[in-house]
């Protein structure tokens, strides 16, 4: 692997290896709002979570959870305002990453941390071929010669297992599948050799076939890479096999976080449930489908409380009058829920 910073020269924005009892990647008690006509959004209330090297954090929540913005707020490409970060940190080997001015998060940006969206033909330019678009960084950053980031170019196609990267360099984004346009993306976004990869939905526009092969994809390429990745989904039934740990958001909190096979046996939160609850089984053929009722809530007026208790089964009152506290588990393990240990046991 190559070195990973310092090479735009100057001194570097983050140190290039982790500091001794540091994270890789670090959240810490992140809070966002969004400043709009219509009032304040509280997008993020306090998200806390880590990545270390060579992880995969599977971070999973419904469209409005939070798990996009957090996102973007690590990537530093939130639009501010309307914006706001009051508080938390966004630690990267040590360096809180919202300290730094843009031309720091720039370097890294893409060169450190990258990633890659889910509509891949609304995120690469129409108008130029894919080649291009890949080297363009490798040109603009690396200060590459037009030959050498066509090379290189071409060598992260193949690295993507894009057939015949060498005849396809100089096509257009429409005339690739979607699933190939995925995988530019994917080559968009390692151009630059990061240490962490944050892929949001990464499959949510393909079918079923597609979506497995860039998941399998992205598995291969963070072993073979050794990078650290965050994946960001809706969809409990794509992370099985590809994540180490769950953080599962509702309301711009994390409501649960554990690692993948305890999560899948047994979830400590109700909001879990329901989702593990909704993946169709085999085993189940015939079956209703059980699904959580309601609808997210509306992050101007967040519910007292359990932000969850409209939609939840076991709601008591308590769980309208006081915010449930991310309590400890045990085995790393956090279930922001009353009643946690109830449901961890099947008792409820
Ligand atoms: Fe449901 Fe209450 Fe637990 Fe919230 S705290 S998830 S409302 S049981």
């Amino acid at each position: 692997m190559s070195e990973r910073i310092g090479r735009t020269g100057g001194v570097p924005a983050v140190p290039a290896a982790t500091p001794d009892g540091a994270h890789l990647l670090e959240v810490r008690d992140l809070f966002v709002e969004f400043h709009t006509r219509d009032g304040v959004a509280k997008v993020i209330n306090g998200v806390s979570y880590h990545l270390d090297a060579g992880e995969t954090l599977a971070v999973l929540g419904e469209s409005g959870s939070g798990k996009s913005v957090t996102a973007q707020a690590i990537m530093g490409i939130l639009d501010m305002p309307p914006a706001v970060i009051p508080s938390g940190q966004i630690l990267y080997r040590g360096t809180d990453l919202l300290t730094l001015g843009e031309e720091e998060r720039r370097k890294v940006r893409g060169k450190q941390i990258s990633m890659i969206f889910q509509d891949a033909l609304s995120a690469l330019n129409p108008v130029f071929p894919v080649g291009w678009q890949i080297g363009e960084t490798l040109r603009l950053r690396e200060g590459l010669s037009r030959a050498d980031a066509r090379r290189r170019a071409i060598e992260l196609m193949e690295l993507v297992n894009i057939p015949g990267a060498r005849q396809r360099v100089n096509d257009y984004p429409h005339q690739f599948s979607g699933g190939m346009r995925q995988r530019v993306m994917i080559a968009m976004a390692l151009a630059q050799d990061p240490a962490v990869l944050i892929a949001d939905e990464p499959t949510t526009a393909l079918d079923v076939t597609v979506q497995a092969q860039i998941m399998d994809l992205l598995g291969e390429l963070r072993r073979e890479l050794d990078m650290a990745m965050i994946l960001i989904t809706h969809d409990l039934g794509v992370v099985a096999d590809v994540a180490d740990r769950i953080a599962v958001m509702y309301a711009g909190r994390i409501v649960e976080h554990a690692d993948v096979h305890s999560l899948y046996r047994a979830p400590a939160h109700p909001y879990t449930k329901g989702l593990l609850e909704s993946i169709p089984r085999l085993d189940q053929r015939g079956q209703r489908l059980t699904t959580i009722k309601g609808l997210p809530p509306n992050l101007m007026r967040i519910p007292s409380g359990c932000p969850f208790h409209p939609r939840c089964p076991y709601a008591q009152q308590v769980c309208v009058d006081t915010v449930p506290a991310n309590r400890s588990l045990g085995g790393g393990r956090t279930s922001a829920c009353h009643f946690a240990e109830e449901v961890l046991d099947g008792r409820v």
